[in-house]
């Protein structure tokens, strides 16, 4: 059977959609000769982040589906902010998310001959045009979305004019900015990006790839369709924001197919709408920010929506994959509140994530009646609701660390946990009590004093003669192996940083990052793998703290993924 954990052969839920609707149109009406072609095309300008994951899912969730394929299309053709380092991450985050491209690797620089040449045909069709207008003369002259355009000076300077001035460009004849090779379409559209768009301009800028070989680099909107189009994709599916630039995209390669440059059938632009989270920003410029300025440690941050950071957090690929399934594809305008991503992780780990105790704000419980020097072991399931994965084992003795949250001297009213002269059950262990507690001389609590019953083991015949409701996690304290633990919340203190007043960065959360120095764990649990889950009982879901570049000895540091229950529903 296919392992639903390999997204390529995830039996998929199958949740139909308009996209769906629209591809199963186009098969039966055979537009594509049965091809199904999609593509995820990032610009490596920045790490990616949960919203490309949704594109992700999205172009390489249908292919697998339809028995189509999905490119992988890096499209880097604005060197000035484009870097290896990004080529790297998003090559081997989509890897990591769990899809495959096989040999379909592209990078828009592939095709930098061919988009020049396509310009040029183009130029001959008298279809394009060099224009010498400053960038503030071309501005006065594109009218406004009332008002038409006005034609440039240049806009009917001979064919052979603009066609020798073009080879002039990219011979490096010219600075920056001092032409521009233009779309000659329509000044008095009534969709500006119809008047005369830019199609190339001018940059001295060495290509993290192509390097000194070009200076001037075509514009998005050009490239974009052109490249897919040579790519013979069907599909061409991306965000909302280019609904208004899709005449564009059809009028590039449906004028170079008729010129016999591009082969039809063509691929068709479709929009769907973009990704909004709750208590976080998205665009690939403010997350520069937020690394650039250190507002957080850097773009693995585990509050961060990168997919490093949610990686780092904890977050699994079927975790995030469950999550792009759970919200759908539409045209509609929405705003997903990142409980929804939250729950999708608990809902995996729980199923997949081993159980061990830990205690992060350790004090010491020490059990007078247990003899000194004595350790026994006891044992509980790896999993309560799969036996077959096994037993763990630990030792029980007379300290044992507990957390300082379970302890009230004094208990308030509902405080069903450790007080003085209440009873309660250690878990997987015996019920005991408080008897007493020592105080430093600021009347700190420094230690708790108590008994166990030894006839009430867990599991063992009698244990529950009388009915407690606390139950506490607790570890040995002798075999208690010493951990750091990082607890994360929200990075914005508010649902929508991006729309409030002021700026984004007034609203970053001030709690969102808490380090515990010293915190302790159960015994055999510092094997975990990189990117596995455990549960510690009653705290949530942790995971090993594995940063990009790792800093210092990072084996001991865990980092909560996410608590048990949704936090913010429900106040612990
Ligand atoms: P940003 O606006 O965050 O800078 P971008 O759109 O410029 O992102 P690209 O690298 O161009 O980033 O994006 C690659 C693909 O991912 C595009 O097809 C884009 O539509 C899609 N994408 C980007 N952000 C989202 C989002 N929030 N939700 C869904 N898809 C997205
Ligand atoms: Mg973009």
């Amino acid at each position: 059977m296919a392992d639903p954990h390999d997204a390529n052969n995830a039996p998929s839920a199958h949740i139909t959609n308009f996209i769906r609707h629209i591809i199963d149109e186009d098969i039966q009406k055979n537009v594509y000769n049965g091809r199904l072609v999609t593509r995820f095309p990032p610009e490596p300008n920045g790490y990616l982040h949960i919203g490309h994951a949704k594109s992700i899912c999205l172009n390489f969730g249908l292919a697998r589906d339809y028995g189509g394929v999905c490119h992988l299309r890096l499209d880097d053709t604005n060197p000035s902010k484009e870097d290896d380092e990004y080529v790297q991450s998003i090559i081997s985050t989509v890897k990591w998310l769990g899809f495959d491209w096989g040999e379909h690797l592209y990078h828009a620089s592939d095709y930098f001959e061919t988009l020049y040449q396509c310009a040029e045909k183009l130029i001959q069709l008298d279809k394009a045009y060099v224009e010498e207008l400053s960038p503030d003369e071309m501005r006065a002259y594109r009218g406004t979305l009332t008002e038409p355009g006005k034609s440039s000076p240049w806009r009917d300077r001979p064919i052979e004019e603009s066609l020798e001035l073009f080879r002039q460009m990219r011979a490096g004849a010219f600075p920056d900015g001092a032409k521009l090779l233009r779309a000659k379409i329509d000044m008095a559209h009534p969709n500006l990006n119809m008047r005369d768009p830019a199609i190339y301009r001018i940059r001295h800028v060495a290509h993290q790839r192509t390097g000194n070989a070009w200076c001037i680099y075509p514009m998005y909107d050009y490239a974009h369709c052109v490249s897919d189009a040579i790519e013979r994709i069907t599909h061409s599916l991306c965000t909302l924001e280019f609904e208004d630039h899709r005449p564009l995209y059809e009028w590039f390669i449906g004028q170079l197919a008729d010129a016999g440059m591009l082969e039809r059938p063509l691929p068709k632009q479709r929009e769907f709408s973009r990704l909004n989270l709750s208590y976080t920003v998205m665009s690939k410029r403010k997350l520069l920010e937020l690394v650039q300025d250190k507002l957080v440690e850097g773009w693995d941050d585990p509050r961060m929506p990168t997919l490093v950071g949610l990686r780092r957090r904890g977050y699994t690929p079927a975790s995030l994959r469950l999550f792009c399934e759970r919200i759908g594809v539409s045209k509609a305008d929405n705003w997903i509140d990142v409980s929804v991503l939250e729950e999708c992780l608990r809902e995996d780990l729980n199923v997949h994530a081993r159980r061990a105790m830990a205690v992060v704000r350790p004090i010491k419980f020490i059990i007078e009646n247990y003899p000194e020097g004595q350790t026994e072991w006891l044992e509980a399931s790896v999993h309560p609701q799969y036996p077959e994965r096994g037993v763990r084992r630990f030792p029980f003795g007379r300290e044992v660390w507990i957390d300082a949250d379970d302890f009230m001297e004094v208990p308030a009213k509902g405080f069903f946990r450790l007080s003085v002269g209440a009873e309660v059950r250690l878990r997987h262990a015996y019920l005991v009590k408080c008897t007493r507690v020592e105080k430093n001389e600021h009347g700190d609590i420094t230690a708790i004093y108590g008994t166990y019953d030894p006839d009430t083991k867990s599991g063992t015949p009698g244990s529950d003669v009388r009915k407690v409701k606390g139950n506490l996690h607790w570890v040995e304290v002798t075999y208690a192996e010493s951990i750091q633990v990082h607890l994360y919340d929200r990075l914005f203190s508010v649902p929508n940083p991006d729309t409030v007043e002021g700026s984004y960065r007034d609203y970053l959360n001030p709690q969102s990052f808490e380090k515990i120095q010293t915190a302790y764990i159960e015994h055999g649990h510092l094997d975990l793998a990189t990117g596995e889950g455990v549960q510690f009982e009653r705290l949530g879901y942790f995971c090993l703290d594995v940063p990009l570049e790792p800093r210092v000895e990072q084996r001991r540091v865990f980092n909560r993924s996410v608590s048990l229950k949704d936090t913010a529903k429900q106040k612990n």
